[in-house]
């Protein structure tokens, strides 16, 4: 353990308190001590050193240790504060314990001194070493965060682009260049899914995983999804099916988005590793025993759903790891063969029980695999006992909207759009993008910018606005668009690269038209209301 130390501020204690801390045999820690001199502020004493303990005498008639206390307690100090002196009554005790004084030892007992403050030493030492994992792993999730805000923000813009490309609308393209294109367009596809998994598996990490909970119909969802199933797996020649034995309709209060990330994953999954037979999505109600079985524990009324197929299996060993990130069922091989990153599973398993529910396998190696996501009716209660998980409520999208997307091509452009984002590349790619159904893309890459243009004759029939700009937040730009006599019925649309809470979607939904999250699909969405905008 060498290298650790730990810092004690000995606040007038008596002499017998220093000889106990400096006979203290604690193997592989430096402990350094400080002391207070006479009449000075124990607080300020405090903010020019990081102490990890502090121990006081209150027997001194140098300080006034009550006040003393006061003063850490308004600065938020949360060192441990040892208090010692001569034997006090239980009250006593329990007043000083109650002004935020972690432990009372009397002095009279040298012994119980040297162990109480060694107990104390160890306790702070644990407590240090949270506190620097705690920072750490923020830290991290604060990186991976930014990091992977500002490669989707590029790699949306290769996407868009190369899809673009691939249409070749000027019929300049030879074949192969097409076939290149694709290339681009299809990896940089699976670097945002990567970039997406690993955002997810870091915000569960630090416990900052969002969840909206909204009511669905469990066989509504699930025949919706297996319908967009069906193709996929006939391009592989193997059956989808759907098979549904609940009894009427099952409504439940979930995350649809995870839920379908969970789905997703499974479906996909079984659909890669079989090669003949059939992939089936099932959903029932288990029974208690099952439950028991499966070691869930709960009393709330259960929904399964459950991804079977007749792939190549996974083999006993792997059936206990597969849940862990990075695992994949024939190591090297499977990655060649397969793709992917181990990363699905470990996610999916992460979602089921910040959902209060559990997924399980079962699997025989060479003849199928079965994976069942158990989910509580009713999330609430598992999503309100874990406190670290962020909770937002549903905000609705525009059903309907997202299956005319891609009749751009029929259309003649029309009107002009002033696109408000700091990525020039974003906004090249948007306005190559919507220059199918917009005459007239203008950019502005500030908010100082936008404002100059609006100010100006030029007319606008939608704004498209970003989030974060450089000098001005989103919102801000958006109320003072508003104000604007000349502009102020001006449809805006909020394109957003960064999650938006239900509150701030909530407030933003008062002034404008529509707020869509930046990814691959979006671009769609966007051009959908624009569509609607200049048709209206
Ligand atoms: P990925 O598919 O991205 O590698 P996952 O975490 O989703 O990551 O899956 C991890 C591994 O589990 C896969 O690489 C594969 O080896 C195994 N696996 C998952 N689903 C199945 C399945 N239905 N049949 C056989 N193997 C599977």
């Amino acid at each position: 353990m060498s290298g650790i130390s730990i810092s004690i501020l000995l606040a007038h204690t008596q002499a017998l308190v220093r000889d106990v801390v400096s006979t203290l045999n604690l193997r592989g820690i430096e402990i350094e001590t400080g002391f207070l001199k006479k009449n000075s502020d124990l607080a300020k004493a405090y903010k020019s050193h990081l102490w990890d303990l502090i121990i006081l005498n209150i027997d001194s008639e140098d300080f006034d240790y009550q006040k003393a206390i006061r003063s850490l307690h308004r600065r938020k100090v949360h060192t441990r504060i040892l208090a010692v002196g001569r034997l006090r009554n239980r009250d006593d005790i329990n007043e000083l314990l109650k002004h935020g004084v972690h432990d009372f030892i009397p002095v009279t007992d040298p012994t119980l001194l040297g162990i109480k403050i060694q107990q104390h030493i160890e306790f702070a030492l644990v407590q240090n070493r949270r506190r620097e994992l705690e920072y750490e792993l923020n830290y991290k999730s604060q990186f991976i965060a930014k990091i992977s805000h500002e490669m989707r923000t590029t790699l949306n813009s290769v996407i868009l682009l190369s899809e673009i490309l691939a249409e070749n609308r000027n019929q300049t393209l030879n074949p192969d260049e097409i076939e290149y294109i694709d290339l681009i367009h299809g990896s940089s596809n699976n670097l945002l899914d990567l970039l997406n998994k690993i955002l997810d598996l870091s915000k569960i990490q630090s416990g900052k995983m969002d969840i909206q909970l909204e009511q669905i119909d469990a066989k509504d969802f699930s025949s919706r999804l297996s319908r967009l199933y069906i193709p996929v797996a006939g391009e592989k020649h193997i059956e989808f099916k759907f098979d549904n034995q609940l009894n009427g309709q099952v409504v439940i209060n979930t995350d649809r988005i995870r839920l379908e990330q969970v789905l997703n994953n499974l479906i996909s999954n079984a659909i890669k590793f079989t090669n003949k037979g059939h992939v089936k999505l099932g959903i029932y109600k288990p029974d208690a025993e099952e439950l028991l079985l499966q070691k869930i524990d709960s009393n709330e009324p259960m929904v399964a759903f459950e991804v079977s197929d007749t792939g190549i299996g996974i083999n006993e060993e792997k059936i206990h790891v597969i849940f862990e990130s990075y695992v994949q069922a024939e190591g090297q091989s499977t990655e060649k063969q397969y793709g992917g990153t181990g990363l699905g599973l470990a996610i999916s398993k992460e979602i089921a029980q910040i959902l209060g529910g559990r997924l399980t396998l079962e699997s025989n190696y060479g003849e199928g695999s079965t994976f069942t996501l158990y989910l509580p009716f009713d999330s609430q209660k598992a999503v309100e006992n874990k406190p670290e998980v962020e909770v937002v409520k549903v905000v609705k999208s525009e059903p309907g909207k997202e299956q005319t997307a891609d009749k751009r091509a029929k259309r003649n452009s029309r009107g002009t759009v002033l696109l408000v984002d700091n990525s020039t590349i974003h906004n090249m790619a948007l306005k190559e993008f919507l220059s199918v159904v917009v005459k007239n893309c203008v950019t502005a890459e500030s908010a100082q910018e936008a404002y100059e243009l609006l100010e100006g004759d030029e007319h606008f029939d939608c704004i498209i606005l970003d989030m974060y700009l450089p000098d001005a937040y989103g919102k801000d730009v958006l109320l003072n668009i508003r104000a604007m006599e000349s502009r102020k019925d001006v449809p805006v649309i909020i394109y957003s690269g960064k999650t938006i809470s239900k509150t701030e979607q909530k407030e933003l939904y008062q002034e404008a038209l529509a707020v869509v999250q930046k990814n691959v699909n979006s671009y769609k969405v966007l051009m959908n209301h624009i569509s609607t905008i200049l048709n209206s």
